[in-house]
């Protein structure tokens, strides 16, 4: 038995591409019996529309994918304490150092450096800094505060994931807090996962990139690290990422053009071999039908009405 939950951030409408994520990471809890949890990632303050978190829960709902608990807002004071706390425990183990750069200068950098870190990553300019150094460039930069970096020494490590087996990364000196005090996603995810439980983590595989930072975090932060499992995205017709100009894609765009929940999770269940077309389910039945190791690996095509 394995927790899952669905983590959607409120900064746009989901698609059908974040729904078909939201109704695996549901079915992969499910089907041996774990709960499955909803968490709203408004970590940012500026990027997230309060209006989007009840539009994401009713789309959730809709479709029938019932999560169990309170949603955990990562806004929260109880969890953002958390955060504070696991970036204090880095900081006492020397884990963290502060980083000045402007984002232009962390891409000249980055193009600049030879090395075992992959393109863009943070090449480790303020990492040797001096306290001397330190306090010059914060006193001659006061309106910029700088972020906290972890000192991750070109870790290589490797973690596993269901469906795409072992991925090994080099991690970088990657943002735990950003300049302006708010938490990075990186160390918000595995702090709450961990919080909440999370066995089995589901999400769409352009996350994958990122997941060895996030095992770096847990085990430098002593939490049990969460199973992955990176699920293909859904893309347009061109073969690129779905997004808005590929037509109706929202669950209420989908359906003004007819296409209601159950319609819906026929077409989702179809592209996973769980129904088929033109089949109207409920998420029960999929549920029945559905087989944690028998998912398609490619992307979904999916023609959007226009
Ligand atoms: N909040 C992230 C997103 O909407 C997902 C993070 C995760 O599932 O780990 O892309």
């Amino acid at each position: 038995m394995a927790d899952g939950r669905f983590a959607p951030s409120p900064t746009g409408s989901l698609h059908v591409g974040n729904l078909r994520t939201a109704l695996l990471s549901w079915l992969y809890a499910r089907v041996d019996g774990g709960r499955f949890l909803v968490r709203v990632e408004d970590l940012d303050p500026v990027a997230s529309r309060e209006e989007l978190v009840g539009e994401h829960l009713g789309d959730i709902a809709a479709l029938g994918l019932h999560h169990d608990g309170p949603v955990l807002r990562q806004s929260d004071p109880d969890t953002r304490a958390r955060h504070e706390a696991a970036i204090a425990q880095l900081e006492a183990d020397g884990a963290l150092y502060p980083c000045f750069c402007s984002r232009r200068e962390i891409r000249e950098a980055s193009q600049a450096a030879h090395g075992p870190l992959p393109e863009g990553a943070y090449p480790g300019t303020c990492r040797h800094l001096t306290d001397a150094e330190r306090a010059d460039r914060a006193a001659t930069r006061p309106e910029r505060p700088p972020s906290l970096r972890v000192r991750a020494d070109d870790a290589v490590v490797t973690v596993r994931d269901r469906l795409h087996g072992e991925h090994t990364g080099v991690v970088d000196d990657f943002v735990v807090r950003r300049g302006d005090g708010v938490p990075a996603y990186n160390l918000a995810v595995v702090v709450d996962d961990a919080h909440q439980g999370i066995a089995e983590v589901v999400r769409g595989d352009d996350l994958l990139e990122g997941t060895p930072r996030q095992a770096w975090l847990c085990d430098r932060l002593g939490l049990p690290r969460p199973r992955w499992v990176h699920v293909p995205l859904v893309v347009g017709p061109d073969g690129e990422r779905l997004a808005k100009r590929h037509g109706s894609v929202t669950r209420s765009e989908l359906a003004v053009h007819g296409i209601e929940a159950t319609d819906l999770l026929g077409r989702m269940g179809a592209s996973l071999g769980l129904a088929s077309r033109g089949e109207r389910v409920d998420a029960a039945t999929l549920l029945a039908r559905f087989d944690p190791d028998e998912v398609p690996r490619e992307p979904w095509v999916f023609d959007a009405p226009m």
